[in-house]
């Protein structure tokens, strides 16, 4: 017997591997490939976002325990890392439950567990000291809701595979990050989000969510029903529940068109900035700190209802690119969304990134901070002052905007914020003087860290840039009392529970 295989998946994850045990009827549908390691109990697959680390056996895990034939159970040998690469996860087990009550049963049985999603955080908020659980098996749901309207969506569920359909139905989300990849859950959680002035982060999006909790009891909360209390929810970090399913709001669908310019001069871009953040429904500005210029500057326009960019060369001292362009000097552009002026549906526009290739430059390590939005300018000089040592651990500086909101952890809580993003070079040590130099510079602005990616600000500082910590706190004792879901990066950014 054999188990059930998804066609495509190998495509998207590249050959990482990983093992899985588990008999025939507990079986993963996790990959198209035929299954390495033959034998009807013991497979290893192509699995979304992981990678192995250089120990990785593909010998058996220890015996299999199947509670009532229903808990799917999947014990590892290797150790597992996340996306980048650059935390292996100290669970030795990662399970992935094909039910509810499944999860149910798990979570209540699990002295300490966390969901884990498609991994692509930078920083160890999805690690466990027990086990992992991803709810990537769950039955996948996309249910239409049209008077509200909102869609209900599985939690594991990815943007890539979600927003094609919802398009098919004539819907759009109004937001999305700059790669499709990621899971719903994992996205929210941490505050992921895209450009625009006017759109908020996709945690934003959220109006209910459906979670087990520590006891293993399944409990749903909404926006309308859960009063502020729903503010502290949903960029939860993981650390009130395991979501299985969310509510997002939907508009109808609507197209996008995409324009470059090249070498917009950076003393035009600061000079200007409220005017070009605002000169489209979705703005990026990429910089590499090494010359004084705004490399790229990417306008994902609202077809037939914005104009298109002034096609004079002249505009604001840049030029429009000639062709289509990857953010990251010298790799090549088929991995990104169209561009020059093509429309397109939102979900083939919004990301900049392919579904079907690696996003961004594959390796590599990330940090973002996001300041109050008046501040963007002075960000932009306290960086541009420390430029060329910025500029030699840098693949690509990202600016972009998210809209106030009013999630208690998210870095745009009541703020509308600009994101200085950094794509770093894969070199954890060289990283870290780089982060400790960009947070200097930035301190005086006071910047929230992305949840998602590197930082090194301590706990002191958290709790002065997010306001609402101390609710957050008594939310995570109120719900998890015993720390459960905690690990060591909510312990030391957050604080133990107990
Ligand atoms: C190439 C690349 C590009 C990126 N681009 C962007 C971008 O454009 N904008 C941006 O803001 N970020 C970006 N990120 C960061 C990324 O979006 C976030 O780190 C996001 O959290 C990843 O989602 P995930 O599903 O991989 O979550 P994971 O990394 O697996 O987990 C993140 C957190 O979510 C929690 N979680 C996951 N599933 C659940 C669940 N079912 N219930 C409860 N909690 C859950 C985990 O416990 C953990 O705390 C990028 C990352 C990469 C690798």
């Amino acid at each position: 017997m054999f188990f059930a295989l998804r066609p495509g998946y190998h495509q998207e994850y590249e050959g990482q591997r990983v093992l899985w045990k588990g008999t025939a009827e507990q079986g993963p549908d996790i990959g198209s490939g035929a299954p390495a390691d033959a034998t009807p109990e013991t497979r290893v697959y192509s699995r979304t976002g992981f990678s192995p680390s250089p120990e990785v056996t593909s010998e058996p895990g220890s015996s299999v325990q199947s509670r009532s034939g229903e808990v799917r159970r999947r014990i590892m040998k290797e150790v597992l890392t996340n996306w980048a690469g650059n935390v292996r996860f100290s669970a030795r087990e990662l399970h992935r439950p094909g039910s509810v009550p499944e999860l149910q049963r798990l979570v209540a049985g699990s002295p300490r567990a966390r969901a884990l999603g498609t991994g692509h955080a930078f920083s160890r908020i999805a690690d466990s000291p027990g086990a992992l659980i991803s709810v990537a098996g769950l039955p996948k749901i996309i249910e239409i809701d049209a008077g509200r309207p909102g869609v209900t969506v599985s939690a594991g569920l990815t943007y890539g595979e979600l927003a094609p359909e919802l398009h098919k139905r004539g819907y759009a989300l109004r937001n999305l990050a700059s790669l499709p990849h990621i899971s719903v859950a994992g996205a929210c959680a941490t505050a992921t989000h895209g450009s625009g002035n006017l759109l908020g982060n996709l945690a934003t999006a959220v109006n209910r969510v459906e979670m087990v909790t520590a006891e293993g009891d399944l409990l749903s909360l909404s926006r309308e029903d859960s009063g502020g209390e729903f503010g502290g929810a949903v960029v939860a970090l993981g650390s009130l529940g395991i979501l299985t399913s969310l509510c997002l709001d939907v508009v109808p669908a609507f197209d996008l068109r995409q324009h470059v310019y090249d070498d917009v001069p950076l003393d035009q871009v600061t000079a200007r900035l409220d005017e070009i953040f605002a000169s489209a429904y979705s703005v990026s500005l990429f910089t590499d700190w090494r010359r004084p210029v705004i490399r790229q500057v990417w306008l994902k326009i609202l077809a037939g209802e914005q104009d298109p960019p002034d096609a004079d060369p002249g505009w604001h001292g840049g030029a429009p690119a000639d062709g289509p362009r990857h953010p990251v000097p010298g790799l090549p552009p088929a991995a990104t969304t169209d561009q020059l002026g093509a429309r397109g549906p939102w979900h083939q526009r919004l990301p900049h990134f392919r579904l079907g290739f690696k996003p961004s430059a594959g390796s590599e390590l990330q940090s973002e901070y996001l300041l109050p939005r008046e501040l963007a300018r002075a960000a932009l000089e306290a960086i541009a002052q420390i430029s060329d040592s910025v500029a030699a651990v840098l693949q690509i500086c990202e600016i972009r905007t998210v809209a106030a909101d009013e999630l208690w952890l998210s870095p745009s809580y009541r703020q509308d914020t600009v994101g200085l993003h950094f794509t770093w070079v894969d070199d954890a040590r060289a990283v870290q003087g780089a982060l400790a130099m960009v947070e200097r510079q930035l301190a005086p602005l006071r910047p929230r860290p992305h949840w998602g990616k590197l930082f090194a600000i301590g706990p002191e500082t958290l709790d002065e840039c997010y306001d609402r910590l101390p609710d957050f706190r008594r939310l995570m004792r109120r719900y998890d009392p015993s720390g459960k879901f905690s690990n060591d990066f909510i312990d030391s950014c957050i604080g133990t529970v107990s």
